[in-house]
């Protein structure tokens, strides 16, 4: 079977050829950092996480690159609300993301390159857009000129005549209402940066084609990014990046993530469901939150509700549970067991096969996790039935590879919890035992409903209390 991904630009499904044999480079849209990382950022960041995860278990040597937007009017309009310098605030959202995405065991990206550290290569990109005739000035002010780039609105599949129903950023000394900006002109005591034109900062789009024509050159082979973002801004890079080196396409493979809903409704902090990672991270480690993604495919819209999330931490039950029976069943057992079942030994390839076929098949994850969730079942029984430790032990590598692909960590690690917070919930099960005994009901389910929300469970028997961590 061949590798396929869908291209928003073809609006098809195409066969994966990078531009260099066995070498990948791929941008994504970075955040501006100028509030906390919300739920729509994780639903994009991990897509691409797995996209990458996936092309490196495919043997191919990649490159990703994700720029950071620390300059940006609402940063700046941020950073004036709270009386502190503009990059001062988006250094402090710029760490608290990388935080975030390290919490989310997303650790695929090269480079982050932050706008602000490449401002002499915008100018440049915008000099050289002047000279060749696709950019005018108008005062300090640069825009684009889009009536000089005939391609302009073929990846959002618009026709000239509706993109002028865009009035994008309204200025009358504009040539064309679609005209963006390439160069803001500021007074000298906003943030800025000297400029052939004077004092100013640049436009979005310009920051992200400056950054890839530095890293990549003129071509490469992965843009990605949230659905909402091709038009104007990918458009506007596309125009940018082609007219100033000539080269078609900027961009082999347009790869786009459709949006989160909360609770069958658009996410906004109008509507009061804006969910940030920290949030969640308090509900939901980052295994859950990453087979909850994983359980819609990266084009489709994702509703993030509890049930979801909670079948979502029932599949990742369901997967470590059997991951770690096998573990231990491989750890005690030393001699080769009796059961040899061949029709499991087919089973182990069948099930690696279909994985790779729906990761093959525009990186089908909901596909792909049905396959680590039926295999996990079949493993979990084998080794209940004398299994054969050389059949166990290619399972686990097989399902080792599926979870490293996803990005979550089946492992249970008998050295897990510190000693001293087990120390610590021991003593607080000893205090609740006495609790007990003293029929101070209330004070035993307060503790016991204080130890849940820690993902503590405990189980009262007649040998006493036990207790474990759920995931
Ligand atoms: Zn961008």
């Amino acid at each position: 079977m061949v590798f396929r991904v869908m291209n928003t630009m073809s609006g098809t499904e195409e066969e994966f050829r990078p531009i260099h044999e066995n070498r990948v480079n791929m941008f994504v849209c970075g955040p501006t950092v100028y509030d906390h990382a919300h739920i729509g950022h994780a639903r994009t960041y991990l897509a691409y996480d797995v996209i990458a995860r996936y092309l490196r278990y495919k043997g191919f040597s990649l490159f990703y690159l994700m720029n950071i937007t620390d300059v940006d009017d609402k940063i700046i309009e941020r950073a004036k609300q709270r009386k502190i310098n503009p990059l001062e605030l988006s250094k402090n959202f710029n760490k608290e993301f990388l935080d975030d995405m390290f919490s989310l065991n997303m650790l695929s990206t090269n480079l982050f390159a932050r706008a602000s550290e490449h401002i002499p290569e915008m100018i440049d990109q915008i000099q050289r857009l002047l000279e060749k005739g696709y950019a005018y000035r108008v005062n300090g002010d640069i825009y684009f000129t889009i009536s000089e780039f005939p391609d302009y609105g073929r990846l959002s599949g618009q026709k000239p005549e509706e993109l002028k129903k865009h009035r994008i950023e309204p200025d009358p000394r504009k040539k064309d209402p679609s005209d963006f900006s390439l160069w803001k002109s500021r007074n000298k005591d906003e943030l800025g940066w000297n400029s052939p034109w004077g004092w100013g900062r640049p436009g979005w789009h310009i920051e992200d084609t400056a950054i890839t024509e530095t890293y990549f050159g003129p071509q490469y082979d992965i843009h990605g990014g949230s659905l909402e973002l091709v038009f104007p801004h990918h458009e506007a890079e596309i125009a940018q990046a082609e007219a100033v080196t000539g080269k078609k396409p900027l961009v082999k493979y347009w790869i786009h993530t459709g949006m989160v809903n909360v609770k069958g409704q658009k996410m906004s902090k109008s509507l009061g469901n804006f969910v940030t990672i920290k949030e969640i991270l308090q509900k939901y480690n980052s295994n859950v939150l990453r087979i909850f993604f994983a359980s819609s495919h990266y084009r489709s819209p994702i509703d993030y509700n509890e049930k979801n999330l909670e079948n979502a931490r029932e599949n990742f039950r369901t997967i470590s549970n059997a991951y770690n029976i096998a573990k231990n069943a491989l750890d005690i057992k030393r001699s080769k067991g009796q059961n040899k079942d061949s029709n499991y030994l087919d089973d182990i390839q069948s099930h690696k096969n279909k994985f790779m076929e729906a990761m093959d098949d525009d990186f089908n994850t909901p596909v792909a996790l049905s396959v680590m969730i039926s295999f996990s079942k079949k493993l979990e029984a084998y080794v209940k039935e004398d299994p054969d430790v050389r059949i166990i032990s290619q399972s686990i590598q097989m399902l080792d590879d599926f979870c490293t692909i996803f990005g979550v960590n089946v492992r249970r690690v008998a050295v897990a919890e510190p000693k001293a917070l087990e120390d610590f919930v021991e003593l607080i099960i000893e205090l609740r035992d006495e609790a007990r005994k003293r029929n101070d009901w209330k004070a035993a389910d307060r503790i016991r409903e204080k130890l849940s929300s820690m993902r503590i469970s405990i189980e009262d028997s007649s040998e006493g209390t036990k207790w474990q961590r759920v995931e």
